[in-house]
């Protein structure tokens, strides 16, 4: 007998929409996400940014759309556990499967739906003093909520959309925004930098690296930079590193999944080559189909995966359950 029914991997948008829809069809349903948070991209990538595309919303705070996917993925009790990164997945002999989490702890179910996204998110680094020490302290890899950066002095690395978003809207709530570029390119859109230079609270510093980062022992004061004038040391409360993210493909070194350039390959029924386990969202695509990567298109896969998910566990169950609108919760 399996601990669950379904492991469903990663709380991103689709994943969580999944977990919801597994509740919906009363199917027994863990979900295992490898950060402290729900969302994925949406909370790690562009919290403060607007969503319109989503049906029947016609604008949301994309950080307030997390939480309600969080709320609705759970409202049938289905658990999300967080830091519980799936290091591994083992087929067993009678087509079950065995999920590794964190390199140690083992789930069995029967059937698996991958929901990884881009895979993990690793934070590009500077490499430089005060770096981990300060991590969370004044050192950031995103912005995820404005207000906390009122009234400071801050420097985003990074002449990139990602570094002028953020100074865009950090520049009403900030003391000062100083964006540094390693050498002379920025690579923005020109909106946003004319919006960034209007603001008049934010400098561009361009051939200019930090070379330090200065503290109290509780949180950055300070950073040390080198641009063209040689070194100087700059007061700073944060320091927001807008250089990307190393994105990890998920390798799961038990079982080989079929693939399409980057995504994992799967049918209509979003099910992979190995019988049990789905992909869906950002990670899966229909064999050589264009992919649109977007927050309704996952759910709608989330929705067809757990649908054949149920046909899959339960044999004399219905592919398709019904409407909502149907029950009286
Ligand atoms: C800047 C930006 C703006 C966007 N704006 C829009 C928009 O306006 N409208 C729109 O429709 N789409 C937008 N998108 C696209 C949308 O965010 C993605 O299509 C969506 O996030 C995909 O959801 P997902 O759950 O498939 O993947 P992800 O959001 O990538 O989530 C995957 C989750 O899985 C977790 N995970 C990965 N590997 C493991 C593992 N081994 N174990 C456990 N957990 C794991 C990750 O930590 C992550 O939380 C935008 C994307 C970006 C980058």
């Amino acid at each position: 007998m399996s601990d669950f029914e379904l492991v469903i991997i990663g709380a991103g948008p689709t994943g969580l929409f999944a977990t919801f829809a597994a509740g919906l069809r009363e199917i027994k349903s863990l979900t295992l996400e490898e950060l402290d948070f729900p969302g994925g991209q949406i909370t790690e990538l562009y919290p403060e940014k607007m969503v319109y595309d989503m049906p029947g919303i016609p604008r949301i705070l994309a950080k307030d759309l997390a939480q309600k996917m969080y709320e609705q993925a759970t409202m049938f009790g289905n658990e999300v556990r967080f830091n519980s990164k799936v290091t591994d997945i083992k087929q067993l002999n009678d087509g079950t499967f065995s999920v590794e989490i964190n390199g140690s702890q083992n789930i069995t179910c029967q059937a698996v739906l991958i929901c990884s996204g881009v895979g993990s998110f690793i934070p590009n680094k500077l490499g430089v003093d005060g770096e981990d020490e300060y991590a969370g302290k004044g050192v950031f890899h995103s912005v995820k909520v404005i207000d906390e950066f009122k009234g400071q002095d801050i420097i985003i690395v990074g002449a990139g959309d990602s570094g002028f978003d953020w100074a865009n809207e950090l520049a009403p709530v900030a003391n000062s925004i100083k964006i540094l570029q390693h050498n002379a390119v920025i690579k923005a859109e020109e909106r946003s930098i004319k919006e960034a230079l209007d603001s008049h609270r934010v400098e561009i510093k361009l051939e200019t690296n930090i070379t330090k980062i200065i503290g109290d022992g509780q949180k950055v004061t300070a950073v040390e930079i080198e641009g063209k004038n040689g070194k100087e040391t700059v007061k700073a409360d944060s320091i927001i590193l807008a250089i990307s993210y190393k994105i990890e493909p998920n390798n799961f070194k038990s079982i080989t999944l079929q693939t399409s350039g980057r995504y994992i390959k799967v049918n209509h029924a979003y099910e992979t080559n190995i019988k049990g386990i789905y992909a869906a969202g950002d990670i899966a695509n229909v064999a050589d189909e264009p992919k649109f990567n977007l927050l309704a298109v996952g759910s709608a896969e989330a929705y067809t995966a757990i649908n054949n998910v149920k046909k899959y566990v339960h044999p004399t169950s219905s592919l398709f359950g019904g409407h909502s609108s149907s029950l009286n919760l």
